[in-house]
């Protein structure tokens, strides 16, 4: 039996000019057989993120995806995985600790 995720989770996400479709599936794999928690298509505009994770690797890794759409749309691709890591991290723990701060960035 399914459980049901009670969770805002967001279905659509625009990066740029871009809008990307994101998927929650239980089991993410690689084409080599690795199991990932997030992908990104950028060929098909979808994110892919698993849900075979507890929902704080689920945030982190969509936040990761996203921080690949902008490498990809603003950036050339110029950003290496690693640089992408370490980005996901200390942005994940700056929107945690600081929601204040966004919600200025944000307002009009
Ligand atoms: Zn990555």
């Amino acid at each position: 039996m399914n459980k049901v995720i009670k969770d805002n989770k967001p279905d659509l996400i625009w990066i740029g000019s871009n809008k990307y479709k994101i998927n929650y599936s239980p089991k993410l794999l690689a084409d080599d057989g690795d199991e990932l928690y997030g992908q990104i298509v950028y060929s098909e505009n979808i994110i892919n993120i698993s849900t075979n994770y507890k929902i704080h690797f689920q945030r982190e890794g969509l936040l990761h995806e996203i921080l690949h759409g902008i490498n990809y749309w603003y950036n050339s691709n110029r950003l290496s995985e690693k640089d992408i890591i370490a980005m996901a991290h200390g942005l994940f723990d700056l929107i945690r600790q600081n929601p204040g701060v966004l919600n200025w960035i944000k307002e009009d």
